[in-house]
Parts: structure tokens; sequence; C-alpha cells
């Protein structure tokens, strides 16, 4: 399948600095931002730089470094927002199916209270 990458949505023009965003965590390759409506005490979404719509897209095309960055990244927001302890979630929804709002990758960090049982 090709992917098509729409750099008109809401997380390219916040990496562009057209839209603010609360900044966790930046480097290289990926950026790191709390989410606008967070859904538990901690929410924080992890993207990578480049222009990638899901994550079998970025799994696929992207660079070792960038899939080292971002994998590293994530696992340092889960220690820098205190949640290695009590535990976390992280979620990356895609396409239709998967109820995906913006087209470009994004993994949603969650945690800082019980989430409950998702999988039955
Ligand atoms: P999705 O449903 O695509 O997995 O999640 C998109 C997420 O992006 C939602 O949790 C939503 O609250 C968040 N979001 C949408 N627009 C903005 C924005 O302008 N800034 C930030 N920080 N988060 C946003």
């Amino acid at each position: 399948m090709a992917y098509v990458y729409d750099d008109q949505n809401i997380f390219a023009k916040i990496l562009r600095g057209e839209i603010p965003n609360s900044t966790v965590l930046e480097t290289d390759h990926t950026l790191a931002f709390r989410d606008i409506q967070p859904q538990a005490p901690v929410h924080v979404l992890v993207i990578p730089k480049g222009p990638y719509v899901c994550y079998d897209h970025f799994a696929s095309d992207a660079s070792d470094a960038e899939i080292v960055d971002f994998n590293r990244t994530i696992a340092e927001v889960c220690k820098t927002e205190g949640l290695q302890d009590g535990g976390y979630r992280i979620i990356s929804n895609a396409g239709e199916a998967g109820v995906q709002e913006v087209p470009h990758l994004h993994i949603h960090v969650l945690g800082g209270r019980g989430l409950g049982r998702m999988l039955q």
C-alpha cells in the first residue's frame, strides 16, 4: 500500500512551530508533548519528526536511527513522568478501524492512575 502523508495535519503544524505545544522531550528525530485533552494524569503523545502516517508506515520506511530514537524516547517519557513503578499504557490508533484522528504517527503514553482493563 502507498502511504499518503498530509502535511497540513495538526502534528505537522506543531513540528513546524505553527501551533504551540507543551513539550516533554525533544530529540533529533522525535518530539514528545502533552495531549491537549488528557485522558489520564499523564497523557503524553510521542511522534517521529518524519512524515509517517501510522506505525506500520514508520516501522517499514524509517531509518534504524529514527526507530531506535523513537522507542528510546517513549521509554524516557515513562521514566521522566514517573510511570515505571505504577505502570502505564501505550497505544497507537491507526486508520479508520483504529479511529485515528490525526494522520501523523503518534503513540499515546498514559498513566498516573489505574487505567482499567482494555482487552477482555
Ligand atoms: P488519535 O485519536 O488520532 O489517536 O489521537 C489524537 C490525539 O491528539 C487526541 O488525544 C487529541 O486530544 C490530541 N490532539 C488533537 N489536537 C491536538 C493539538 O492541537 N495539540 C495537542 N497537544 N494534542 C492534540
